[in-house]
């Protein structure tokens, strides 16, 4: 923590068009969830703020296409991904809605800002305008080929395959996605932000985080020597806030000018449901805070170049410690994507298999530093021989044994010997590695190293024989009960931010007053007599028939 005495942390706005699938909840929000999770059980002052994204063309695409209005999609959506959310675990202290009127207040305060302070200017421009729809065609109403790498069917706005961010009359061949006509250009009048002004600050602001992750860094570096433009930040367009001005009839705030002010308004709001409404002003505004940005690598530019910027512009914020953004989750070979309908979507998951499976499998896959696979057979595998025959089979066989044998007590531990220590030093090491791995943002390294105590664990069992010393040494029976089970003690604490559902049965089987917190990592003091509770099986077996199931379904789509 150093200087900071209070952490902000944020995950990416989803859009409220669709439901959640895995590939979101891999790349933002699993990885926001263990880090704050972590933070929570080390008792650190830390907020986790998150919401909808209301507004932007794809919430109304969906709406054209299902006839409906844009709110109806909003408010259908905005329950189905807060539920999903609340069945995974993913826990925010505020999951807000950027058509709140707290947020409409915040993007015009900003945008009126910004413009007394000169950093706005209006120019007339030509937009692609669809003469059959008699409609502008913002960003995602058009698609083509990307000017940058010339992949075909390129968002207006933006290039999934290349990551480049363009105005969307720089895209090749257009296409209208209302009419599938060729779009022509047409004059209207927009709110450009002097972009191009904070190159130098920027610049100096990237070089100063050089503890960011390579790719976030490099894909600064690569869009600041290309140099920065002035950026449109207002649209043509019937749903959205509206630019706060008497001759901009029409006229809306580009959303991504205003859904990344989503992290704020959310945070107003918290702070006003705590019941000290100026109180979010603490966590935006004061040096000792340590503002975080969870995202995918598709929102690097507006997190790490324009929302600072935007920041900068507006005076008195304090600009992000790090980003920690993460690549893609990948699906079959391609990416997810909820417009093609080629996912495995969140809620389906959660009715047909518990929440820990899933965060443990995209915990252990997480797209760190290159984009990963998920596969139901992977699934299925890690599922059955990891989390099954290891951690739960260790957890088991223990409690177990000491119900058959000892009463259902921890048994007095005796005169340690070599193994013992050789645990004990396994139980030191988990402690500090997943620690490490949870305060540097490497979910699969935490991953790793608990199950590198799960493993040992086991290790030590079998070699120590329990069950023949039984018969033999009961002493020593009951030294390796006793040692077994401060280790599943110490797995309980450094499970908890992956595999929170589970962590929180061991502690119970466990039978301890304190709540779960860090400070009980590593800390081998259970008494002997003290009485455990039953156990219950905590991973059960995936069959073949589940997984074809899910498969058939991914063909399906
Ligand atoms: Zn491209």
């Amino acid at each position: 923590m150093g200087k900071f005495v209070r952490t902000l942390v944020t995950s990416a706005l989803p859009y409220a068009n669709g439901p959640l699938h895995i590939g979101h909840i891999a790349g933002a929000y699993l990885p926001g969830d263990i880090f704050v999770r972590y933070n929570r059980l080390k008792g650190n002052d830390i907020v986790y703020i998150c919401g909808t994204d209301e507004y932007g063309v794809p919430i109304t695409i969906s709406a054209e296409k299902e006839g409906k209005t844009p709110q109806d999609i909003v408010d259908h959506f905005y329950p189905i991904i807060k539920d999903s959310f609340d069945k995974l675990g993913i826990i925010f202290d505020n999951f807000s809605r950027t058509s709140n009127p707290i947020h409409t207040e915040t993007a015009q305060d900003f945008f009126l800002k910004f413009l007394e302070k000169d950093l706005l200017v209006k120019r007339e421009s030509e937009q692609w305008y669809d003469p059959e729809k008699k409609m502008f065609l913002p960003d995602r109403y058009v698609t083509g080929s990307c000017p940058e790498c010339g992949h075909e069917g390129a968002k207006g706005d933006q290039c999934e395959v290349c990551g480049k961010w363009y105005e969307s009359v720089e895209l090749k061949d257009p296409i209208s996605l209302l009419s599938g006509k060729t779009p022509v250009l047409k004059k209207t009048t927009h709110w450009y932000m002097k972009f191009n002004e904070f190159q130098d600050r920027l610049k100096e602001f990237i070089d100063t985080r050089k503890d960011w992750k390579n790719n976030v860094i490099n894909y600064c570096k690569g869009w600041l020597d290309e140099g920065l433009e002035e950026r449109a930040i207002t649209r043509d367009l019937d749903w959205g806030i509206p630019v706060p001005l008497d001759d901009a009839e029409g006229k809306k705030i580009y959303v991504w000018f205003e859904a990344v002010l989503g992290y704020i308004s959310s945070t107003k709001e918290w702070a006003e449901k705590k019941g000290d409404p100026s109180l979010w002003e603490k966590y935006w505004k004061s040096e000792d805070t340590r503002l975080i940005h969870f995202i995918g690598k598709d929102n690097i530019y507006f997190h790490a170049l324009m929302f600072p910027a935007m920041l900068m512009g507006y005076g008195g914020y304090v600009l992000e410690d790090d980003i920690p953004a993460n690549e893609f989750l990948n699906l079959k070979g391609s990416k997810l994507s909820t417009s093609r309908n080629h996912a495995v979507w969140l809620h389906e998951y959660l009715e047909a298999f518990p929440p820990d499976p899933l965060r443990y499998i995209l915990a252990a896959n997480a797209p760190e530093g290159k984009d990963t696979e998920f596969s139901w057979a992977d699934f299925q595998s890690k599922n059955n021989n990891e989390l099954a025959d290891i951690l739960g089979n260790f957890i088991h066989r223990t409690l177990t044994f000491v119900h058959k044998y000892f009463d259902g007590k921890v048994p007095v531990q005796s005169k340690l010997n070599k193994s013992d220590g050789v645990l004990l030093t396994h139980i030191e090491e988990a402690v500090s590695k997943t620690g490490e791995a949870f305060s540097t943002f490497k979910v699969r390294n935490a991953v790793k190293h608990m199950m590198d105590l799960a493993r040992a664990g086991n290790k030590y069992f079998n070699e120590n024989e329990p069950w023949l010393t039984r018969k033999s040494d009961i002493e020593r029976c009951a030294t390796t009960l006793n040692m077994s089970l401060q280790s599943i003690k110490t797995l309980a604490v450094i499970a908890a931010p992956i595999i929170p559902f589970t962590s929180e049965k061991i502690w119970k089987f466990l039978n301890l007053s304190e709540t779960l917190n860090w400070e009980q990592a590593g800390v081998t003091d259970l008494k002997a007599g003290h009485v455990l509770n039953i156990p219950e099986v905590l991973f059960k077996k995936i069959e073949d028939e589940q997984i074809e199931e899910q498969e058939q379904k991914l063909n399906g789509s």
